[in-house]
């Protein structure tokens, strides 16, 4: 089912259990990664052979981390719509411009796909009770699944997130507290609660399994593409944890010889309110600086400082990709062009990502032929209040 190994350190490779409840490395408290026995996978699976496989990530469970069939849970998350633009990429004068629309999933953002299997692997081994910080959707999906699963969620927010999401978590049962400050410090609430002891915290990076969920999307790609990657992909940035985790998806298949060694330049697109990714990679820095009074109504991309910041600025690096901020009221125009052209309402996060491409066109950075996808990370849905004011 599973070919799951091992969970190994991202900064001192040091190995752990991947069937305990493990939040960071025992020994340097950095990100732990998810390793599979691909050899063996790859004699296993058939990738060109998918008709029997699920309609969801779930097609790729034997490179996801959860063992059993019975603890998997499922609302249907991921295999996505990889839409091809045609009217805004008539307008914005590209052919090749893709929106993969993540809008599309359980709870309207990507956060179902890994807490999905964050919350099926926690399930699995052996906790009863979850926590996680979060600027709204991640806390939406983590409720949903946890329902799902009868485990008891506790979410921490920013006390001026939007009202939908204290309202979706409440109907998906999760207990709810709203903190002074930004989700750094809702973070530190979580951690710090009295009986924190007793909740396994879901604190993306913090815990290995929400990236492997996140890692689907590069999986999905491929074989969207028929198995082929395009050239550049734009992803709006707060944990990183789906750029993260493609560049992850990206070498599984490679070693796995589902793909060749050719990869997309990975783009980070963050707020210009918010922008420690960017900084850091402009300076040539190895990880960021917390971002001082973070703001932005991309509240995804909200996160002023990310426990995996050096893996995001290696990925892009390693990619020959690039990293820019992006202000909130070009977010705010885009979603509006996209809505009037392609018929999505598209979240600011996943808006942000077209404004950077029109930048980056516009720069000469992506050529005419380029094939570009783009994150609609979320649906505009939850955000409706940012264009009715
Ligand atoms: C969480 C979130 C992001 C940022 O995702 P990361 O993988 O943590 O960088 C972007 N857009 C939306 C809508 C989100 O909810």
């Amino acid at each position: 089912m599973s070919y799951l190994s091992h969970l190994e350190c991202s900064h001192c490779h040091e190995s752990a259990d991947p069937d305990a409840l493990l939040n960071s490395c025992p020994i340097c408290l950095k990100p732990l990664l998810a390793r599979y026995d691909l050899a063996a996978a790859s004699a296993a699976v058939n990738h060109l052979e998918t008709a029997d496989r699920p309609h969801s990530m779930w097609r790729f469970h034997e490179l996801l981390p959860v063992r059993k069939k019975s603890s998997r849970l499922s609302l249907g998350e991921g295999w996505t719509p990889l839409l091809h633009t045609k009217n805004l990429g008539e307008k914005l004068g590209h052919e090749s411009l893709y929106i993969k629309d993540e809008g599309a999933n359980p709870t309207g953002s990507f956060k179902a796909r890994g807490l999905g299997v964050a919350v099926s692997c926690a399930l699995e081994r052996g906790a009863s009770a979850l926590s996680i910080p979060s600027a709204g959707n991640a806390a939406s999906a983590m409720s949903a699944y946890a329902s799902l699963a009868g485990l008891k969620a506790f979410v921490f927010m920013p006390k001026d997130v939007p009202d939908v999401f204290v309202t979706e978590c409440s109907v998906l049962g999760a207990d709810i507290t709203l903190v002074d400050g930004l989700i750094t410090d809702a973070g530190r609430a979580a951690a710090e609660h009295p009986d924190a002891g007793n909740r396994f915290n879901v604190s993306t990076l913090k815990e290995p399994y929400r990236i492997e969920g996140k890692k689907t999307m590069g999986y999905e790609i491929a074989e969207q593409f028929g198995w082929t990657l395009p050239d550049v992909l734009i992803y709006p940035t707060g944990g990183g944890t789906g750029l993260i985790g493609m560049w992850k998806a990206f070498d599984e298949m490679e070693k796995m010889g589902w793909i060749d060694s050719r990869r997309p330049r990975m783009v980070s697109v963050q707020a210009v309110g918010c922008a420690p990714i960017v900084k850091a990679f402009e300076e040539g820095a190895a990880s960021a600086e917390p971002w001082q009074n973070a703001s932005t109504v991309a509240a995804g991309m909200r996160v002023p400082s990310a426990a995996g910041d050096f893996l995001i600025l290696d990925a892009i690096r390693e990619s020959n990709g690039t990293a820019l901020a992006v202000d909130d009221e070009s977010m705010l125009a885009m979603a509006t062009q996209i809505g009037r052209t392609e018929g999505l309402f598209a979240s600011p996060e996943g808006a942000a990502t077209a404004v950077a491409f029109e930048r980056l066109k516009s720069q000469g950075w992506i050529a005419p032929d380029d094939k570009v996808v783009l994150f609609n990370t979320g649906t505009g849905l939850k955000y409706f209040q940012l264009w009715s004011d």
